[in-house]
């Protein structure tokens, strides 16, 4: 579903991501941890191309999204994010906001998209806030209102930039559960989290990252339990 070859980002003269090769499965959750500034992020945001691509090539389900003639725009729908802030829209309701990218870039029907977004609520245990707005929800609310709404695009896969981090602690599990709720459907799934317990429990793969490179891509099991690498048991050992 996802082939990066050797992908290189720099900002100015700041190589960020110093040639990343690695490939994700259909269906496959992958979670990427790794210390602040190790080009997480970045490398996230150039799988939808939210980032120039300094160098390399990035194949979503067989398009190369580098390529200046992609048109980027359809990719970006068959690729959800999911951010840490949940940028919603704070006058339109709940449904609206989950409703309004498909009517937009989709030119889908009202009727079709508001019964599909009442499905994608209930899916996040929200049906009972169609009509609410943002302002009247909490954090873990909003942000499984943010899923709802990347998922009313259909995606492929759908991208995580720790999607958990700005919440209250007594709020991250039900964002968690939908988040697993997903995988176990069978979403292409790339999470950047903080989150040991879930990328344990849920993630087929564990990428870690330092410095701009991908330092170990392996089974939970092999990345947290028996790593050989320096690096990333320094990590480990500075979090859990
Ligand atoms: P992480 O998500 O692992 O914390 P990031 O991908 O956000 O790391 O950042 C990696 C590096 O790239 C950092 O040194 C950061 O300062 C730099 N960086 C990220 N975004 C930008 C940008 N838009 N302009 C300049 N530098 C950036
Ligand atoms: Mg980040």
């Amino acid at each position: 579903m996802i082939k990066v070859k050797d992908l290189h980002k720099s900002f100015g003269k700041n190589e960020v991501l110093t040639g990343i090769t690695t490939e994700i499965d259909a269906q496959e959750v992958v979670c990427v941890i790794g210390p602040s500034g190790s080009g997480k992020s970045t490398f996230l945001r150039c799988l939808n191309r939210l980032e120039e691509i300094t160098a390399g090539e990035v194949m979503i389900d067989g398009v190369n999204i580098a390529d200046p003639k992609t048109d980027i725009n359809a990719v970006r729908q068959e690729v959800g994010m999911v951010f840490q802030h949940f940028n919603l829209f704070p006058h339109k309701t709940v449904r609206d906001n989950v409703m309004l990218a498909p009517r937009k870039l989709k030119g889908e029907s009202t009727q079709e998209v508001r019964a599909r977004s009442l499905n994608l609520l209930e899916k996040v245990g929200l049906a009972d806030k169609a009509n609410a707005y943002p302002s009247s929800l909490s954090g873990g609310q909003k942000q499984r209102v943010a899923i709802a709404r990347a998922l009313a695009m259909n995606p492929k896969v759908m991208l995580f930039d720790e999607p958990t981090s700005a919440l209250d602690p007594e709020l991250v599990g039900d964002v968690l559960a939908v988040m697993k709720d997903l995988a176990n459907e069978g979403m292409t799934m790339v999470v950047v989290t903080h989150e040991m317990g879930f990328a344990k429990e849920v993630g087929d793969r564990v990428f870690f990252m330092d410095e701009g490179k991908m330092v170990e891509e392996g089974t939970p099991t092999q990345v947290f339990d028996e790593t050989t690498h320096e690096r990333t048991r320094e990590f480990l050992s500075k979090i859990l």
